[in-house]
C-alpha cells in the first residue's frame, strides 16, 4: 500500500458523488489507478477467452458487456450498434506425399469462394537460385496444365492478378501462390503473405497465398491438396455511451477501438484509450455538460477501421451536422512513450488525408493541456489511419493523441522523454505480450488526464471549432498558450511515425 493508494479512498468517495465539472475536480478524479482497474479488467476477459478480445471472438464480446456494465453504473446511456462485415475464412492442407496444415493467408480481395481437393501441379516455378521466375505470368505456362488440378504459382514476376486468371482459363480448380524465396527489394519474401487480386470477383476459383516453405513442400511430386476458402458475413458492435447536455444538437465526440488484434489482448492497443474514456465515463456520471459528450468503442478497427466507419455511414446528414468534432484515442500508454498529438496543423507531417477546418484547434487545446503540465509533446501524423478516418471524411474536426507503436525511439527523444533510445515505442505492438505489463502508469496517468481536459474544454464550448458559442468551464481556469512541439522527428517536415493498420500487398 502505498500513500497515494491510501490517500486516494476518500478522494474516490467524493468523485463519485459530487459534480466534476471543473478542470480540478475532474483531473483529479481520472488517473492511473482508475484506468488501471479497466485494464485488469480487459485482461481478464482476454485471459478468460484464450488470450484475445479481436473482432468476431467472444473476448471481444465481453469487452462490450464489460463498457455497457460501467456506463450504466456510472449514469451514462449505453446503445450497443450492430454492423455487419465480410470476413474470409481459408484452409490450405497437403494431404499427400505426407499430410500437413499450412497456413494460408487471411482475407484476400478478388478470391472466389470454393473447397476442393486435388493434384497439386507447380507451374513454371524457380526453387533454386535467385528464385526470380514469372511463374503463371503468361498463358502458356499453362500450355500442358492438367484441368481440375490446383495450380502451384511463385510470387514474382507479374501481379497476382494476371497468375489467378492465367490459372482460371486454363481450367485450374484452386490457386496456391506461395512467397517468392528472396531477400530482393522491400525486405524478405519467406512468410505468409495476403496475394490482393486487385478488386472484388477478379475469379471465381479459390486463391490463397502462403509461405515458401509450404510452396517447397508442395512442389513435391506426388502432391496433393485441398484449398478453400469461404465468404461469411460477420456482425459485429460499437458501444455508443452519451451524457446528455443542455444543448443536445451540438455534440462533442471522443472515442476508441475496443477491439485487439488476434494476437493478443490489446492491453495498450487499445484497452489503454478504452479505458482512459471509461475513467472519464466514471468521473463525469454527475454531471450536466453544456454540449452533449458522446463516446464511442469501436469493433473491428484492426480488420480496417470498420465499426467506426460503418457507424458514420449509418448516420443521417443531419445527424452528422450534430457532431461538433471528434476525439480519437488509439494507445495512450505505451511503455517507451512519447506524447504524441495528431499533427493538425502539419507542423511536422504532411497529412496524406483532409484536415477538417476546425481541427487546429483540437491540436492546440491538446497542447496547451501538456503545457499546463510542463509536459514536452511533439507532433505525430495527422494520417487518418485510426478511427477518425470517417469522421475527418465526413468534415468532422478532428484530433487525437498516440503515444508510438512500432517505431524505435531515438537518443534525442529518450533525453526529453526518458525510455530506452533503440526500441519501439512499444515493443509489444501487436504482439501476444501487449499485456497489463505492457503500459506505462506515467504515461497512462497524464494521458487519462489529457482526455479528460479536452472532453471537459469542449464540453462546456466548441465555439473554437465550429464556432457554435458555449459557456465558459466553471472554476475560472486561464488556458494557456501551447509551449510548442519537440520536432524530433527527422525527414522533410518531420517523418512517418507509422501506426499503420492498413496492411494490404497489392503489388506482386
Ligand atoms: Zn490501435
Amino acid at each position: 500500500m502505498t500513500a497515494s493508494s491510501s490517500a486516494a479512498a476518500p478522494a474516490n468517495k467524493a468523485c463519485d458523488s459530487r459534480n466534476n465539472n471543473t478542470y480540478s475536480k475532474l483531473l483529479g478524479c481520472v488517473s492511473a489507478e482508475g484506468v488501471t482497474k479497466h485494464l485488469e479488467a480487459l485482461q481478464a476477459i482476454a485471459d478468460a477467452n484464450g488470450g484475445t478480445r479481436a473482432s468476431d471472438t467472444p473476448g471481444y464480446q465481453a469487452s462490450v458487456d464489460y463498457v455497457v456494465g460501467v456506463l450504466e453504473k456510472s449514469g451514462w446511456s449505453a446503445d450497443v450498434v450492430p454492423f455487419t462485415y465480410n470476413a474470409t475464412e481459408t484452409v490450405l492442407q497437403q494431404i499427400t506425399p505426407a499430410p500437413a496444415a499450412m497456413h494460408p493467408n487471411t482475407g484476400a480481395t478478388g478470391t472466389g469462394e470454393g473447397d476442393v481437393t486435388a493434384a497439386v501441379v507447380p507451374v513454371d516455378v524457380n526453387l533454386t537460385g535467385d528464385r526470380q521466375n514469372t511463374s503463371g505470368c503468361e498463358a502458356a505456362d499453362f500450355a500442358t496444365f492438367p484441368a481440375g488440378s490446383i495450380a502451384l504459382l511463385q510470387r514474382g514476376g507479374c501481379n497476382f492478378s494476371f497468375k489467378a486468371i492465367n490459372a482460371e482459363a486454363a481450367g485450374a480448380a484452386g490457386v496456391i501462390i506461395f512467397n517468392q524465396g528472396d531477400t530482393i527489394g522491400a525486405g524478405d519474401r519467406f512468410g505468409l503473405f495476403n496475394p490482393t487480386l486487385g478488386g472484388t470477383d477478379v475469379v471465381d476459383i479459390p486463391v490463397v497465398g502462403t509461405t515458401f516453405a509450404a510452396g517447397q513442400s508442395l512442389a513435391r511430386p506426388g502432391s496433393t491438396a485441398r484449398v478453400a476458402v469461404d465468404f461469411r458475413e460477420v456482425t459485429d458492435y460499437n458501444v455508443i455511451g452519451e451524457l446528455e447536455g443542455e444543448v443536445d444538437d451540438n455534440v462533442v465526440m471522443a472515442g476508441a477501438h475496443l477491439d485487439s488484434v488476434p494476437a493478443g489482448p490489446g492491453i495498450n492497443d487499445n484497452g489503454s484509450g478504452s479505458s482512459g474514456l471509461l475513467d472519464v465515463v466514471e468521473a463525469m456520471g454527475n454531471s450536466k455538460p453544456h454540449n452533449t459528450v458522446r463516446f464511442a468503442w469501436w469493433g473491428a478497427e484492426e480488420i480496417g477501421l470498420l465499426g467506426s466507419t460503418a457507424w458514420v455511414a449509418q448516420r443521417t446528414q443531419a445527424e452528422k451536422d450534430e457532431i461538433a468534432l471528434y476525439l480519437n484515442f488509439d494507445m495512450i500508454g505505451s511503455p517507451n512513450y512519447y506524447f504524441g498529438i495528431y499533427d493538425a496543423n502539419e507542423s511536422s507531417f504532411v497529412a496524406p488525408v483532409p484536415v477538417p477546418a476546425g481541427s487546429e484547434h483540437i491540436e492546440g487545446t491538446l497542447e496547451s493541456f501538456y503545457t499546463v503540465r510542463s509536459e514536452p509533446y511533439d507532433d505525430s501524423a495527422f494520417s487518418g489511419r485510426s478511427d477518425y478516418q470517417a469522421f475527418i471524411n465526413n468534415g468532422i474536426p478532428s484530433g487525437g493523441l498516440f503515444t508510438g507503436a512500432e517505431v524505435v525511439k531515438t537518443p534525442q527523444q529518450q533525453a526529453i522523454w526518458g525510455g530506452v533510445a533503440g526500441e519501439s515505442f512499444d515493443q509489444c505492438y501487436h504482439l501476444a505480450c501487449d499485456t497489463i505489463e505492457n503500459v506505462d502508469q506515467e504515461a497512462l496517468d497524464i494521458n487519462s488526464d489529457a482526455v479528460a481536459f479536452a472532453v471537459l474544454t469542449y464540453a462546456y464550448s466548441t465555439e473554437g471549432v465550429n464556432g457554435v458559442e458555449g459557456r465558459e468551464v466553471p472554476g475560472n481556469f486561464a488556458i494557456p498558450a501551447p509551449a510548442g512541439p519537440e520536432h524530433t522527428f527527422a525527414g522533410p517536415l518531420g517523418g512517418d511515425d507509422g501506426h499503420d493498420h492498413d496492411h494490404e500487398d497489392v503489388a506482386s
